[in-house]
């Protein structure tokens, strides 16, 4: 695990984010490792200011562009589903968004490669992260339902938009023992949280609970 140079972070907001930990873990969340990177992540600092003030909350929130940074819950949740025992040297992350996630997995992993189909937002989310003092992230602006075939394979591929079936181009760049979380489902309907594991050649796939995202779009925006 990577740890954060945290200057700057206000006591204030760590004990808010310690009583948004303590709900996470009422609401089932148990991997440890998850727990303290979550109690020692600055999500104030990935939403405007006018809206900071509710950065502790579990809940989404605007990032503008339509766009939403995901619930803490869901996170947690996301993040912890891809702790394995076995590599976690790199992962693939479709949907940069905020950045908030992006920052939570550069310290899970030795290499974080992020895609955004929306340039603005993805912009905004490398400058907050470069500003941490986390480098080891590459951004793509492009289109994640292709993946990054020049990277892969991945140990860990994570999706943060629903397509409605899961994209046969990213489960071809998981490696072999590699762990997918996706979203899959229609647009206006609920989507099922699904786990993809490639163990000896063989997709393992697990149905978990309902969610809901926003979708996963093609095509790139400027
Ligand atoms: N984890 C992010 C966060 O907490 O800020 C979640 C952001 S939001 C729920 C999902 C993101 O996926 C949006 O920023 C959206 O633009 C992006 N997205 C949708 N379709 C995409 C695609 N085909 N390729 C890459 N990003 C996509």
């Amino acid at each position: 695990m990577n740890s954060l140079q945290l200057s700057g972070i206000g006591m204030t907001s760590q004990r808010t984010r310690q009583r948004l930990v303590e709900r996470l873990k009422e609401k089932g969340i148990s991997n440890d490792s998850v727990l303290s990177i979550m109690a020692s992540t600055p999500r104030h600092i990935f939403v405007d200011e006018a809206i900071s003030h509710r950065a502790y909350e579990d809940t989404a929130l605007p990032i503008g562009m339509g766009q939403t940074i995901s619930q803490p819950f869901i996170v947690a949740r996301m993040s912890e589903l891809l702790y394995q025992t076995g590599p976690m040297d790199n992962v693939l992350e479709i949907g940069t968004g905020s950045g908030y996630q992006t920052l939570i997995l550069a310290q899970m992993f030795k290499q974080v490669f992020s895609i955004e189909r929306v340039g603005p937002l993805q912009k905004v989310a490398q400058k907050r992260i470069r500003n941490l003092k986390v480098f080891n992230v590459q951004y793509r602006h492009g289109d994640g339902f292709k993946g990054w075939p020049d990277k892969a394979p991945f140990d860990a591929i994570i999706v943060t938009a629903a397509p409605e079936s899961v994209p046969e181009q990213l489960v071809e760049q998981l490696a072999e023992g590699g762990r997918m979380v996706i979203p899959v489902g229609t647009q206006h309907g609920e989507q099922d949280l699904i786990l993809l594991h490639k163990e000896d050649g063989e997709l393992k796939k697990m149905n978990l609970e309902k969610v809901k995202f926003v979708p996963l779009l093609g095509g790139t925006i400027d």
